[in-house]
């Protein structure tokens, strides 16, 4: 029937009508185990075994952005807001890279404290210094000539999350920001030749399963390298604080007709479904995810990157995160990945 036809499409031509992808995300029941079993065969036949650690350093907290659904908002006054010290961001990174942790994604609000020639004389130390395989960034909407440093300076990737392809829904959320502006912006990303990712959020206030299907269709019109697929959960500090969070299923649902249609992408299993569900992490790797990016943020700051409340591996020790994290992989009988984990896309990637 219907069902089965549209998975059976995804699975071998990767590529799916608007329409098709609604039924897909419509599955109930054993039609969830056979979108995870088609996700998990097309990831294991395009990307392999290893799952790739990326440590996450969050440098800072402030943001000059109002989202609505985000704990980091500027009008959350109840936020104590840090930063960390050139030298600080340098020692996370190194302390990340003797355990095991070859690439670093340096996230934050959008704090102009940070000038980009001032992260570029981090990104740089990060490679010449302290040898860090690979450079993410994360720091949301700069401008040509910012993004144009950084890449100069070494930095490889940027993830910048689409969040939502509904035009009217994202310029209500991200108030004062436009979903055009957004996608300049990953255009301007993909020109200046970093391995691009973008993203959204699952079971927004108002979003619906059309603009799922159309979120997934955005993400493959970008051909993006990367791509942040996580459940909504609603901050007590939001405007959002009251509205029901994002399903698991669906999130899983969503996250494996993406792996459907972008094979070769690098998709992780987000900490958002790790903390919406105690299994979350274990799930989204069988549901076509080949990436993990634990927490690398030094303990006395980590607490207050509050974007959701209830993060998953808060209290942990890095050592104790990686420990689990290891043994989770493990038992999926998958293998850490080695070295940069660049995109297939790029040359010597995998
Ligand atoms: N400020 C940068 C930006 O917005 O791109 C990077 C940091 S931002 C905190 C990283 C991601 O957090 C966003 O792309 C968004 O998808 C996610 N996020 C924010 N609030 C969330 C919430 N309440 N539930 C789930 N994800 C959320
Ligand atoms: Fe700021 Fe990013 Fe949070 Fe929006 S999602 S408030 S830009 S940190």
């Amino acid at each position: 029937h219907e069902f089965m036809e549209a998975l059976a499409k995804a699975r071998e031509a990767h590529s799916l009508e608007h329409r098709e992808i609604l039924i897909l995300l419509q599955a109930r029941g054993e039609e969830v185990d056979a979108l995870g079993r088609a996700a998990d065969g097309v990831r294991a036949a395009s990307l392999g075994d290893e799952v790739h650690l990326r440590g996450i350093i969050e440098f800072s907290n402030y943001c000059r952005q109002n989202c609505l659904y985000c704990g980091l908002r500027r009008d959350n006054r109840n936020l104590r807001r840090y930063r960390l010290t050139p030298g600080e961001i340098l020692a996370a990174a190194r302390k990340a890279a003797g355990l095991g942790l070859p690439t670093i994604v340096l996230q934050s609000g959008e704090d102009p404290h940070y000038t980009a020639p001032v992260l570029a004389d981090i990104i740089r130390r990060l490679k010449e210094e302290v040898g860090v395989g690979a450079v993410t960034l994360s720091v949301g909407e700069r401008s040509f000539e910012d993004y144009r440093l950084w890449r100069e300076a070494g930095a490889d990737r940027y993830l910048l999350k689409h969040e939502t392809a509904d035009a009217a829904l994202f310029a209500r959320l991200r108030p004062g920001t436009t979903l055009q502006d957004r996608l300049l912006r990953l255009k301007w990303l993909r020109e200046l030749g970093y391995q691009v990712g973008s993203g959204n959020i699952v079971g927004l206030p108002g979003q619906t399963l059309k603009t799922l299907a159309a979120d997934i269709l955005l993400m493959r019109e970008l051909d993006v390298e990367m791509a942040g697929i996580g459940p909504f959960i609603p901050h007590p500090q939001t405007p959002l604080a009251k509205e029901p969070p994002g399903e698991l299923e669906l999130t899983l649902k969503v996250l494996a007709i993406a792996r459907l249609l972008l094979p070769r992408a690098h998709l992780p299993a987000t900490t958002a479904l790790g903390t919406i569900h105690p299994q979350g992490r274990r799930m989204g790797l069988c549901f076509g995810a080949n990436v993990i990016m634990p927490d690398t943020t030094p303990p006395p700051y980590r607490c207050y990157y509050q974007i959701y409340p209830g993060k998953a591996g808060l209290h942990e020790e890095m050592e104790t995160t990686l420990v689990s994290l290891k043994n989770l992989i493990f038992s999926l009988n998958r293998r850490v990945g080695s070295g940069p984990g660049h995109s297939p896309k790029i040359q010597g990637g995998m």
